[in-house]
């Protein structure tokens, strides 16, 4: 059988992994850490991960979690006062769940090694990608985001609209009791945007809250946060003044353990996924590698899972053809089919939302189905290009659903909130 090879053993990597190996390919994937330490280390993500990824884990059978589900979109727009401008909840046709990566990633480790897969561990430098690439027959880097291996996959600037981050990020998992919706909770006020779902954790269930403000803005305030209880009350700090209508979420809640946060800024980016390796030979990028979203939009581990399903199936179809550029740049072609509406639809999430994204979330106020269709754009991004990325088409849209309230006056990005 053919030999692939996968660096990286993450949400992309290992769902690849355990699908060839059902295949009977012969699979090596070089992890970092072996899965004990992936388990026991740091925050790494938020991973809503939504039915079509989902669906991709059933098929599999490596969907092992019963996860809180996640039922329904609670979105709140802040206003000039205390009560948000725009408020609507809209349920999802299908629950989205969020498991904690590391606790998939260490139980998906188990699963591949179950089905006979064979793990290296250790941390893979780019000068040994050819001594691993002669041993397969095709080598995919899904190592995450940059930059190790950023030279390797020059960015794609076509498909780069951004070169520095567009958010500072910052992340807590909660214990404890929250009045939430059994969903996720979006919050969108001048200075950035703010996230909470449930998870299930390491530490079992928890709520996952994250503040992803303008860089530079009143919510950029992470870099001089050191520990979790400080992160706990700068949190709260941020909802009392520019998430007022959700003041007192976190009144009842605590750190869910010491190590429970997690600060960065991601620059969004689209690489050439094919890397040319000293030797001559070619490696072909995956996940986060290859394209890599900002988190606000809830994208990446979705992505990974359609990644995964496209690499495989053009692997499948190649049968013993050789993975030759060609054949690189086809896969991630078909990939890209997917990808380029998810990567879309982030990176208009972080500019200011123009006038008729506005009229869209204040008509979804009153019909229930615009905030409908607006809640699954995060399982369905494709559905955002004809319709809120067309302006003119999201204004015939919302013509068709009756006349405006004219309620709506939302404060833009650079405004100061007015509430304290
Ligand atoms: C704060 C935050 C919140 C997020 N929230 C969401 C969300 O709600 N929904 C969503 O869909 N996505 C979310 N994401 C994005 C999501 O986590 C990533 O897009 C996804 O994990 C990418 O999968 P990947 O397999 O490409 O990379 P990763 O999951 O990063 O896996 C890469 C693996 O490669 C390993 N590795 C790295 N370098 C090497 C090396 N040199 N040698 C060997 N192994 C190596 C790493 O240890 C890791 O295990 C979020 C991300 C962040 C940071």
């Amino acid at each position: 059988m053919r030999r692939i090879g996968i660096v990286g053993a993450g949400q992309a990597g290992l769902v690849l992994g355990i699908g060839l190996r059902q295949l009977g390919y012969d699979v090596t994937v070089f992890a970092e850490r072996a899965a004990e330490d992936v388990r026991g280390g740091r925050l790494v993500s938020n991973q809503c991960v939504f039915q079509p990824a989902l669906q991709r884990e059933r098929e599999l059978g490596i969907d092992f979690w019963a996860a809180p589900p996640i039922g329904e979109v609670d979105f709140a727009a802040a206003g000039e006062g205390v009560a948000p401008a725009i408020a609507w909840r809209a349920a999802l046709d299908r629950p989205a769940q969020s498991v904690d990566q590391r606790v998939k990633v260490a139980d998906w480790m188990a699963e591949f090694d179950r089905l006979g897969g064979d793990t290296w561990i250790g941390r893979v430098t780019p000068a040994d990608l050819d001594e691993h690439a002669r041993e397969v027959d095709l080598l995919i880097v899904a190592a995450g985001r940059g930059p190790q291996f950023d030279a390797l996959f020059p960015r794609d600037d076509d498909r780069s609209p951004y070169r520095e981050p567009q958010r500072a990020i910052g992340i807590l998992y909660v214990a404890g009791t929250l009045d939430a919706v059994p969903g996720l909770t979006f919050g969108m006020a001048p200075a950035g945007e703010f996230f909470l779902l449930p998870v299930l954790s390491v530490h079992g269930p928890v709520h996952g809250i994250g503040f992803f403000g303008h860089p530079g803005g009143p919510t950029d305030v992470w870099d001089g946060v050191t520990d979790v209880d400080q992160h706990y009350e700068t949190a709260r700090e941020l909802l009392r003044t520019h998430y007022p209508w959700q003041a007192a979420l976190l009144d009842n809640a605590h750190p869910a353990a010491p190590t429970e946060l997690l600060h960065g800024r991601i620059t969004p980016v689209v690489r050439h996924p094919v890397g040319t390796l000293p030797s001559g030979a070619k490696v072909l990028a995956m996940g986060d590698t290859a394209v890599t979203n900002d988190p606000v939009g809830g994208q990446g581990a979705n992505m990974a899972a359609r990644a995964a399903r496209a690499y495989q199936d053009a692997i499948v179809e190649r049968a013993d053809r050789p993975f030759d550029e060609e054949f690189m740049h086809a896969a991630f072609a078909r990939y890209w089919q997917h990808a380029r509406h998810a990567t879309r639809f982030t990176n208009d999430l972080l500019a200011p939302p123009p006038d008729h994204v506005l009229a869209t979330l204040d008509t979804a106020q009153r019909v229930p189905e615009v905030a409908h269709r607006f809640a699954h754009l995060f399982e369905n991004p494709a559905d955002y290009e004809g319709w809120l990325g067309d302006p003119e088409a999201a204004m015939a849209y919302l013509q068709s659903k009756g006349p405006r309230s004219g309620a709506q006056t939302v404060p833009r990005a650079g405004t100061e909130p007015a509430a304290k």
